[in-house]
């Protein structure tokens, strides 16, 4: 697609091309009004009448002498200011000899007027006015023209008052062209009569006979032929013959015929070839012939004549024999004669020519050429426009596809989970919200891998979305004929929406739901076996669609907290413990603002000595009836238990400054440090700072990490536990037993001490399987760490535990934890 810049480009270029074609048309047009203009101009009267002459003419206008002079006269006389009246002789009527009659109606004609100067236009007028010349005419200037008599035109120049043109006859040339034209054809026939003219007319033709020898001559002479006689002569020349049609108007019985009718008949009886030496009857079969150019002459002689009236002298113009000739043929029938267009002279005019199209519009052409150019501009502009229209309505509809396909895009970034294609988080709760009302029939279910994090840590990123997409194939196996939708809640957890069901614990929904995650994953040869905590909440017909989020997201940790592996489905109990839990929140923030914690220390005794060796600091909240395993873990779900380990470590560090001023032996402190911590990045320094602030030497403190946490093997949690070494504070594992039953990891883990869990001590330290703690106390001190035995409470456990070489006792036995006064003054009793 060509860009719609270049589009407008060209658009705008073919608006310039398309003015600029306009401004040229009209330009040719104005030239060619103009042109017509000033043809029309030629025929106008003079706009100053400065003279007034007298024309005689001893015809009518419908003799074919008229129009040529006429035209030539108007173009010489009248950009002159010279204006003519025409008296017109009419003197066929009257008798050659005897003017008499004539002479007195011209008198009377010039009774009222007076004429400066007097023009002849044929043999006839001239005649007359030499006669009448002193009588009519005294001391007028006199300008004859169109003379066939040569004798009379000498005679008459001869007149001081008269100059003027001898009317050349032209019939040698064109017998000289028609015999070159026909060279085979050997009759020449004179068509004349008895005129003046036509008398002269065959004495110049007979003349011809000396140069054309071997050529028949044949003279007719229409005065003395009827018309029905002359058109049978006519009509029975030779074929070789080729007739001279000149001076030939009157007939045997004294008719006159006009060109036009003489013409015709001539043309129409005549089989041959006919050629004209005289002006008239062109286009109407004459083949052709050269003339005297009648207005050529007529232009001279009217310049002469404005000459002598702007007084030059008469005798300064002598008598003019020859003027300018016009060869003129008939283009139609020089073709169907077949004849030689070579042999014309290069100035022929070809009349009776199918009109070409140059010829007939030639002139208007450039404009209407220029116009439809014009319009082709025009119209290309408003195709380009359409073009562009279009192009720039497709480059629309293209950015508008572009953007919904972005839309579609962002929409799908927004509302899905591109690694699982699911729904995520939001647009679940979207659609539950807006789909769900309160009276629907439906159950929400958040599935949480368990130790999810151990997968992603030791299988990697991509392998632990494989497992995801996995599970997430298979959910849909069975839920997709249920209409089951399914999102992805948070890393490792979906939520699944089951229309038109209120699960149960040991329904068949949730049993094959924990059958398909809990059977092996394929992974290339190996496979493996995940489990999930599963958080339920159904319908009851009150709670909202968010609600039941919340509740499947607390049933779910619930789950977790009873032990993974499992599902909880919300109930009144859970409800209670939300709003417990809500309860425990505003207490923590209560104590947070208000200095609401305090320390109490659990003496840990060495039970070889019996002496207290440390303590470990157990923090409890100054409001009544709240105990660590309640509010502990709100603090952990509410992301707050950075700022108890903070307070904890602040007032241990005190404490020990307390203890060390007051003058007390000091004992390591150990503080518990959850692994959400981990994201208090300033706690090191913190401690750190505590440290040098109160000068306490690093090693009484000592931090209780949980097994759980070195099992992460996170780069985060390995630097700071470098951390807390290279400050010279030792690191304890707290809970040893809990979690994950490999001990190859404490042969690398940078801790120094383990702390078995109560829960070991119980189940174990009992008769018959009780091996199992001492051999665990013998591997931990090949490993060279201490032990802290946990949740000693009985007499025999402490007794059969220190046989068993434990380093340190922590427990009820001793001691439960105290308040700090207390505990540094606590001995065994
Ligand atoms: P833990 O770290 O395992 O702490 C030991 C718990 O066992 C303490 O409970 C202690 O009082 C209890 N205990 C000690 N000897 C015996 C015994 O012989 N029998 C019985 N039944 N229990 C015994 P406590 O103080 O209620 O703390 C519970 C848990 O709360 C702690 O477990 C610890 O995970 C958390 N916690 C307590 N204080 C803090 C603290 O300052 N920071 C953090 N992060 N967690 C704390
Ligand atoms: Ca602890
Ligand atoms: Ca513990």
């Amino acid at each position: 697609m060509v860009k719609r810049e270049t589009l407008v480009k060209i658009r705008s270029a073919t608006l310039f091309l398309s003015i600029l074609s306009l401004i040229v048309a009209a330009v040719f047009l104005m030239q060619f009004m103009i042109s017509s203009l000033e043809k029309k101009e030629e025929i106008q009267t003079p706009v100053e009448v400065l003279h007034k002459v007298l024309f005689l003419y001893s015809y009518t206008p419908l003799y074919y002498t008229y129009d040529a002079q006429i035209s030539g006269l108007k173009k010489s006389l009248y950009p002159k200011g010279i204006e003519y009246d025409i008296i017109f002789l009419n003197s066929n009527e009257y008798d050659d000899a005897d003017y008499s009659l004539l002479a007195r109606y011209v008198k009377q004609r010039l009774a009222s007027k007076k004429y400066e100067a007097v023009l002849l236009g044929d043999d006839k007028a001239l005649n007359f006015a030499m006669k009448y010349h002193d009588e009519l005419f005294q001391n007028t200037p006199m300008v004859f023209f169109g003379i066939g008599d040569y004798n009379l035109a000498v005679n008459a120049a001869k007149n001081p008052f008269m100059t003027g043109f001898y009317g050349t006859d032209y019939l040698d040339e064109t017998v000289n062209i028609a015999t070159k034209l026909f060279p085979q054809k050997k009759t020449l026939v004179v068509l004349r009569d008895e005129s003046t003219s036509g008398k002269n007319d065959v004495r110049m033709f007979w003349e011809l006979k000396k140069k054309y020898k071997d050529y028949t001559f044949i003279d007719l002479d229409a005065s003395l032929l009827t018309q029905t006689e002359l058109i049978y002569l006519l009509e029975s020349l030779p074929s070789d013959s080729m007739l001279f049609y000149m001076s030939c108007y009157s007939d045997k019985k004294g008719n006159t015929y006009s060109i036009l009718s003489r013409t015709s008949t001539v043309v129409r009886a005549a089989d041959v070839p006919v050629f004209r030496n005289y002006i008239g009857g062109e286009n109407m079969g004459i083949l052709g012939g050269i003339h005297m150019d009648m207005e050529a002459q007529c232009v001279m002689a009217g310049n002469v004549l404005a000459k002598i009236l702007n007084g030059e002298k008469i005798s300064s113009f002598p008598l003019v024999e020859k003027t300018p000739s016009r060869t003129a043929f008939d283009y139609s029938l020089m073709k169907k004669y077949g004849l030689d267009f070579s042999l014309l002279p290069d100035d022929v005019v070809l009349y009776n020519k199918p009109a070409n199209f140059i010829d007939q519009y030639g002139k208007i052409l450039p404009s209407v050429l220029m116009l439809v150019i014009t319009m082709s501009l025009v119209i290309i502009y408003s195709k380009l426009g359409k073009k562009i229209a279009e192009n720039f309505i497709k480059e629309l509809q293209k950015s508008k596809d572009d953007l919904i396909e972005r839309e579609e895009e962002l929409r799908y970034h927004a509302e899905y989970d591109e690694v699982l294609d699911i729904y995520n988080r939001r647009t679940i709760t979207d659609w539950l919200r807006d789909t769900m009302t309160d009276k629907d029939v439906y159950s929400v279910m958040i599935i949480d891998i368990d130790d999810f994090k151990m997968l992603n840590d030791n299988y990697g990123h991509s392998l632990a979305d494989s497992i995801l997409q996995y599970l997430v194939a298979m959910i849909r196996g069975i839920g997709e004929e249920n209409n089951w939708k399914i999102a992805r809640f948070g890393g490792d957890e979906f939520l699944i929406v089951i229309p038109n069901m209120q699960i149960t614990m040991d329904c068949e929904t949730v049993k094959s739901l924990f059958e398909i995650i809990r059977s092996p994953i394929p992974l290339g040869d190996e496979t493996l076996a995940v489990t999930a905590s599963i958080g339920a909440s159904c319908s009851d017909g009150i709670t909202s669609p968010e609600q039941h989020i919340m509740n499947a997201e607390g049933a779910m940790y619930e789950a977790k907290n009873r032990g993974k592996n499992g599902i909880v489905i919300y109930d009144d109990d859970m409800k209670k413990k939300a709003l417990e839990e809500i309860a425990i929140k505003e207490k923590l923030l209560r104590a947070f603002d208000n200095d609401g914690f305090f320390m109490l220390y659990q003496p840990q005794i060495d039970s070889k000595t019996k002496q207290v060796s440390g303590y470990e600091a157990l923090v409890r909240m100054k409001e009544p009836g709240i105990y660590p395993g309640q509010f502990i873990p709100v603090a952990e779900r509410s992301g707050w238990i950075w700022r108890i380990g903070r307070i904890t470590t602040e007032l241990v560090i005190k404490q020990l400054a307390s203890w060390r001023d007051a003058g007390q032996e000091l004992h390591p402190v150990s503080v518990n440090f959850s692994g959400n911590q981990l994201n208090d990045h300033g706690y090191v320094d913190f401690v750190e700072d505590l440290l040098k602030k109160y000068d306490i030497p690093p090693h009484y403190l000592e931090i209780e990490i949980t097994e759980g946490l070195f099992l992460e093997k996170s780069a985060l949690a390995d630097d700071i536990f470098k951390r807390f070494k290279n400050l010279g504070i030792r690191l304890l594992m707290d809970d040893f037993g809990t979690g994950y039953s490999s001990l190859a990891y404490l042969t690398y883990i940078p801790v120094d001490v383990i702390k078995l869990d109560k829960s070991l001590v119980d189940t174990y330290l009992v008769d018959g399987r009780d091996s199992f703690i001492k051999n665990i106390i013998h591997l931990m001190h090949d490993l060279d760490k201490e032990m802290i035995i946990e949740g000693v409470e009985e007499e025999w456990q402490f007794e059969r535990l220190r046989d068993f070489g434990a380093d340190t006792i922590q427990g009820y036995y001793f001691s439960k934890p105290i308040p700090a006064n207390e505990a540094i003054d606590f001995k065994v009793k």
